[in-house]
């Protein structure tokens, strides 16, 4: 079988780079073997333009917020669903400092924050329990990650794109024109198996830094469903069947994937004191997040091995890094167009030649 490019994995990466890539005319083939607690079957799918207790812009904010709305609506009218809403947070800052620093970003031009009318703030105090106020940020979007994953995998099945089994990386062979793999000839082959791609020897030298989250999938009657809440650490982010995400955590010593008897009492505990309502907990999910050391992706061919590429180490921020790097990685393949330097893999040229 022969294909323009082989891609491991069908996470964000992996969707945003087949969709690209066959947008772009190319012949593609997916290889993913669904797991069901991949980073971006858990994540909650919040677009947040802020970040931090400083409250910074994200980086690149400005030019990801339109990017990626365009970029789900397009994904969104091939797979016939919509995939993206706007989806304002409520930010309620756990004290009198931070909710300073939300409004001082107010006189930002252009900020990400405004201030929520007064009653608003009067009826939040029927749900919740907060003391310093609470502020907006807007606009913030929300990606629904299991349609979108599910409505791509489908398209793919039907252009006889997907190959669903586990990537075997004993029967990759690298030449300097191309790979094959088992009967499969490609011009290049792209990494975005999330985690796992850092064990392949071609990737293990990249500064990665994974880290682990976890939520409780709560139901919290009578909630309405038209925004984010953020209390501190932890946000509640409306999730399927009227039922709500909780989480999460950044944890880089952990000791496996799995959920934690640790998250479920100290959220639980913490969703108590936030709630005035009766909630319940029916699930708890984990993952590990495909984070680096900088912060930032990593993008593009490797540099002595250019029929093998990546795209990873989205981190926090895969559901606003990962459709613009895979088009930008389309549009260097096919019309040789640079990749954002902070972003381009060989950046790390000199530690992935040794
Ligand atoms: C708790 C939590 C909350 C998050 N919330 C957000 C959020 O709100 N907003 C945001 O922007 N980001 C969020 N993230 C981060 C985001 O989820 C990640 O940045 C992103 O999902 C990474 O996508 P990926 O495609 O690189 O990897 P993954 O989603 O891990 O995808 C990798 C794919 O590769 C496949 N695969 C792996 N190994 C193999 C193999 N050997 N053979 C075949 N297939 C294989 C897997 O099945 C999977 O489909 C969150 C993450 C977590 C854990």
């Amino acid at each position: 079988m022969q294909v323009d490019y082989l891609i491991i994995g069908q996470g964000i990466c992996g969707t945003f780079l087949s969709y690209e890539l066959q947008k772009a005319g190319k012949k593609v083939l997916v290889i993913d073997e669904a797991q069901p607690f991949s980073s971006t079957k858990v994540a909650s799918g919040v677009i947040n333009p802020v970040t931090g207790r400083q409250v910074v812009t994200t980086w690149m904010a400005e030019e990801l917020m339109p990017f990626t709305w365009n970029a789900y609506t397009s994904i969104g009218l091939e797979i016939q669903q919509q995939v993206i809403q706007n989806c304002p947070i409520q930010a309620f800052p756990p004290s009198e400092q931070m909710l300073e620093a939300y409004e001082q970003k107010m006189n930002n031009q252009p900020s990400f924050i405004q201030p929520i009318a007064a009653n608003d703030i009067i009826d939040y105090h029927t749900y919740f329990y907060f003391n310093h106020g609470a502020v907006a940020i807007s606009p913030a979007w929300l990606v629904d990650l299991h349609a979108l994953l599910k409505g791509w995998r489908q398209k793919l099945e039907e252009t006889s794109a997907l190959l669903e089994e586990s990537f075997d990386a004993t029967q990759l062979q690298i030449h300097a024109t191309g790979i094959t793999y088992k009967n499969i000839q490609a011009e290049k082959v792209f990494f975005c198996n999330g985690v796992n791609t850092f064990q392949h020897p071609l990737w293990e030298k990249l500064p990665y830094s994974f880290n682990k989250g976890e939520a409780l999938i709560v139901d919290i009657p009578d909630l309405p469903q038209n925004h984010i809440y953020k209390f501190g650490i932890t946000t509640l982010v409306p999730w399927y069947d009227g039922l709500w995400w909780a989480g999460s955590t950044y944890d880089n010593r952990y000791t496996d994937a799995l959920p934690t008897d640790l998250f479920r009492q100290r959220k639980t505990a913490e969703l108590g004191m936030l709630l005035k309502g009766k909630f319940t907990v029916v699930d708890h999910i984990a993952s590990i997040r495909p984070a680096t050391v900088e912060r930032r992706p990593f993008a593009g061919l490797h540099p002595t091995q250019p029929a093998a590429g990546i795209l990873n180490g989205m981190g926090t921020k895969g559901c606003s890094l990962a459709p613009y790097f895979a088009h930008q990685l389309a549009q260097h393949l096919v019309n040789g167009q640079p990749i954002t330097p902070a972003g381009d893999v060989r950046r790390f040229s000199a530690t992935l030649s040794l």
